[in-house]
């Protein structure tokens, strides 16, 4: 391996030649007690940065094993490492001048919660750390200037990599802390199972977040305290007994005036299929890791998906067991939205009234007397909410502050009371006893089809390679075809669209082949991408820093919305 020693004499060599001469450094240079890898060199100072690595050998970094013995372990120590690099490159970036990105040192920014990321990766049984950055290498105008780029790796870099990523060098108490609560919040993931809950929210959790644009807690909030008749104790490996709300299986209505929390409890049950990190406030809500947020989502087109659950006999003839539109309407989209987390396995719905379809959630008494069913094309939500528990083993959390309808189907009912939650499923009920009797259709709902099998998109390759351009948090691009995710609400990061957007490209050029349904495809993937982590899904010579893992959930909700996906039946 060459040294930093020989990448100090090819610097004094390119120096003052023009840029693309900073090819030359691309290769892998034994430095001290790591190895930095100049990944990928950028073709000018204004493009976007070089991609770069340092590895640090398991024994150097020097992280006892128990800190990552298993997955969600490893994932915080990895996310605390990624956090505190980021915090070290701080002071850095920007202190080698120059033009464009010149001198731009940079890590992902890790947002409230925790996840599986390429910037930083702990190998399972070395300990080797990984951790992938980029570096502006600096120029003077297009001329290179690598006296600055020479401090950037001799200076700077070696105390970020000793501060942030040595254990010796960290705060152990801090550190003890991340692989405890994990611990903790894996056991109650696993309590939820065997206690028949959809999801904990601990007593003193801090739900609602600083501002719309802020995911940081909010100051001077309500803390949460369960209504006695839903609390449950769990007794955690780490901080001992712990007591919240239990959320049981079966249908669930959150109730409550308006600007009561109702919203902000659905967010956090919402956001809680992840881990999030200490002092967060919803560090102890957890919710089932397969919950999916059902909403209506006007616009969004729709590939061979059997929605005659809800919907039949339109006016047009369209057929609605292989269901296609380019332009859903609120109703039939959020029916696909139901039926297409059942296909990616969801067992808990979360649905607000805010963000639904008025005539997919109820058809009120009045309607149905004036408007016969026959006329109605639409079988609401109400109707089946029983029938997805009893057949399908889903539960729902609706929250609906303006319609009793739900009180008839609840299993249970809590009240937001000044955000504080009461349970008054006995006082509603009995409410509810004198209002005509909520009539369910005869026949219960099928078993939806799920047999779209997916063949190759010849169009997306016409033009040679696939390019991917992640549009934040909204949507994700393949060469010019964008897929809107804007209301897949619990993509929590734009790095998981970054993936979305590889998966895709790798299916379309590597497996839809016409043979295997949309699940089988997405179920095997979603195996090799556990095992072998993201970089399955990305060709290229060096893996990228800048992809977080998504859930199995958000890969069928990405494909669902692709709208040049080739289904066929
Ligand atoms: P709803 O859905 O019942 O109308 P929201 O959940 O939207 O109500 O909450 C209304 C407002 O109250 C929001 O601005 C939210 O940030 C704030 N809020 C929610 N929960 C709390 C709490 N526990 N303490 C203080 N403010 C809260
Ligand atoms: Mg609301």
């Amino acid at each position: 391996m060459k040294t930093s020693e020989d990448l100090k004499q090819l610097l004094d060599r390119i120096d003052h030649r023009g840029y693309p001469a900073y090819k030359d450094t691309r290769g892998v240079y034994q430095f001290g007690r790591y190895v930095l890898s100049i990944d990928h060199v950028q073709g000018d100072p204004f493009a976007a940065p070089s991609k770069l690595s340092v590895r640090v050998p398991g024994r150097t970094a020097g992280f006892p094993k128990e800190l990552f013995d298993n997955k969600h372990k490893r994932v915080a120590l990895q996310d605390e490492l990624t956090r505190n690099f980021w915090n070290q490159i701080q002071q850095y970036s920007f202190q080698a001048k120059g033009s464009g990105k010149s001198g731009i040192i940079s890590v992902t920014r890790c947002s409230q919660e925790i996840l599986e990321r390429t910037a930083c990766e702990i190998n399972p049984s070395s300990g080797d750390v990984t951790v992938r950055f980029e570096v502006g290498f600096p120029a003077n105008g297009r001329t290179i200037n690598a006296r600055e780029l020479k401090k950037i790796l001799y200076d700077f870099l070696p105390s970020c990599v000793e501060r942030a990523l040595f254990y010796g060098r960290l705060d152990k108490k801090k550190i003890q802390r991340v692989m405890e609560l994990s611990e903790d919040q894996a056991y109650i993931r696993e309590q939820l199972e065997t206690m028949g809950l959809v999801a904990f929210v601990a007593n003193g959790a801090i739900l609602p977040r600083e501002s719309g644009v802020s995911q940081r807690p909010m100051k001077g909030a309500v803390p949460f305290v369960s209504p006695q008749s839903m609390e449950v104790t769990m007794e955690l490996p780490y901080k001992g007994a712990l007591s919240g709300m239990g959320i049981p299986r079966g249908v669930t209505l959150i109730v409550g005036g308006g600007y009561h929390g109702k919203s902000t409890l659905l967010k956090a049950l919402e956001s809680g299929v992840y881990p999030h990190i200490a002092g967060d406030g919803r560090e102890y809500v957890v919710t089932d890791a397969a919950a999916m947020k059902i909403r209506a989502e006007d616009g969004r087109s729709i590939r061979h998906t059997d929605i005659s659950m809800f919907i039949n006999d339109l006016p047009n003839g369209k057929d609605t067991v292989a269901f296609d539109t380019e332009d859903a309407s609120g109703s039939t989209s959020q029916a696909a939205n139901v039926v297409e987390s059942m296909e990616a396995g969801a067992k808990v719905f979360l649905i607000d009234e805010d963000t639904s379809a008025t005539n997919f959630m109820v058809r009120d008494e009045l309607m149905q007397r004036v408007i016969h069913r026959d006329m109605e094309p639409i079988t609401p939500f109400i109707e089946r909410v029983r029938a997805l528990y009893e057949q399908f083993g889903i539960s729902t959390v609706i929250v609906a502050g303006s319609s009793g309808a739900y009180f008839q189907v609840a299993d249970t009912i809590v009240q937001m009371d000044r955000y504080v939650p009461r349970e008054i499923t006995e006082h509603a009920k009995t409410a509810a006893r004198d209002y005509p009797r909520l009539e369910l259709p005869k026949d219960g709902p099928g078993e939806p089809s799920f047999d779209r099998k997916i063949r190759r998109n010849p169009g997306l390759k016409n033009k040679g390679r696939v390019k991917i351009k992640t549009q934040g948090r909204d949507g994700v691009v393949l060469n010019h075809e964008t897929i809107d995710l804007r209301y897949v609400e619990q993509l929590m990061d734009s790095e998981q669209l970054t993936s979305l957007g590889n998966i895709v490209k790798y299916l379309e050029e590597d497996v839809f082949d016409g043979r295997k349904t949309l699940k089988q495809t997405i179920e095997e993937l979603y195996k090799k991408m556990d095992a072998q982590g993201l970089g399955a899904v990305c060709d290229g010579s060096y893996l990228p820093g800048n992809l977080a893992m998504p859930r199995k959930q958000e890969i069928y909700a990405c494909l669902n919305r692709y709208r040049r996906l080739g289904t066929t039946s």
